[in-house]
């Protein structure tokens, strides 16, 4: 039998804060506001000063410069500031938390044992690991749930981060891992994108058409190797004519160590991330 794939369901009323009006802030609101299952004015986000707030009202989200306001009048609070002011955001918010909250963290480095530990007991607590591309709704999330947060929660969770990009479930121990692997990996790919574009300036082409062609061959490969679901050795031996330009290409990047090197840069983001916690 043929299976229907269905949108996850929300409530349209469900109310959302967030804690911090940064650029993850905004990229997982504009996701959920883009997928329609929760209306803006449902959202609030607050912030010390009123610098960041433009780009939230825009999108018909309200504003405070009060956690306590935001907290009191919402359902699920994203704690999005930087990790080293997490401990002050829930010493101020703690004693307003209810049955009625969902506290997601996406502070890097900030564990479940220690957030749980800033929190009631019995509080709901999901660690989220988002990354930048939320903003453009193709971003990599995992989250891990704390002891009291139950599957519903998650699902909840998982609903209305659809529209933010793939969004997955796993141990708390594979976070760190997906930091290394997504949240810095943004950065590995913008790092091969530029090379890829002063190869083409060092040939001659000119320096604004080289880099839009190599953000285009960044774009393209990935959509081609997430919407195929091939392995990427396979589309890469689909391109590799044998004696052609690409097999040539190919030979002097492993030479350089390109494959080594990635994975290194993996793992010591990962480590990296490990000794934050
Ligand atoms: P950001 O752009 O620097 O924004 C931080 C926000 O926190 C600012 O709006 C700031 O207020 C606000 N803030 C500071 N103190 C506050 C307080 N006491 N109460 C409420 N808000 C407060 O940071 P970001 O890049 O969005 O990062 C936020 C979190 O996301 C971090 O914990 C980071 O680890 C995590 N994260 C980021 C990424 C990424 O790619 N950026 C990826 C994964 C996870 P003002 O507007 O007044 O300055």
């Amino acid at each position: 039998r043929k299976q229907i794939k269905m949108e996850p369901e929300t409530n349209p009323h469900q109310r959302i804060g967030f804690i911090g009006a940064g650029n993850m802030a905004f990229g997982i609101a504009k996701g959920i506001i883009t997928g329609g299952n929760v209306l803006p004015a449902n959202i609030k986000v607050s912030a010390p000063s009123n610098r960041n707030f433009g780009r939230f009202q825009e999108l018909g989200i309200s504003v405070t410069n009060s956690n306590v306001e935001l907290v009191c009048g919402s359902d699920i609070v994203f704690v999005a500031v930087k990790p080293h002011l997490v401990r002050n955001v829930l010493n101020e918010i703690s004693v307003l938390i209810t049955d009625r909250h969902i506290i997601v963290s996406v502070a890097a480095g900030i564990t479940l044992e220690t957030l749980e530990e800033l929190l009631p007991e019995n509080a709901s607590i999901i660690r989220l690991m988002p990354n930048l591309p939320c903003i453009v709704q193709e971003g990599a999330l995992l989250f891990s749930r704390g002891s009291c947060a139950k599957p519903s929660d998650g699902e909840l969770l998982r609903s209305l981060l659809h529209h933010c990009g793939l969004v997955e479930e796993g141990p708390e121990a594979w976070i760190d891992i997906h930091t290394g692997l997504s949240g810095s990996g943004v950065a590995f790919v913008y790092l091969f994108s530029e090379a890829l574009a002063e190869g083409a300036i060092k040939m001659g082409m000119p320096s604004s058409l080289a880099h839009t062609i190599a953000s285009q061959t960044v774009l393209g490969a990935g959509r081609l190797l997430r919407d195929s679901g091939k392995h990427p050795a396979q589309l890469r031996s689909e391109v590799c004519t044998p004696g052609g330009t690409t097999i040539y290409g190919l030979h002097t990047l492993e030479q350089g160590g390109v494959r080594a090197a990635t994975m290194s840069a993996v793992e010591s983001a990962t480590e990296r991330a490990r000794r934050l916690g």
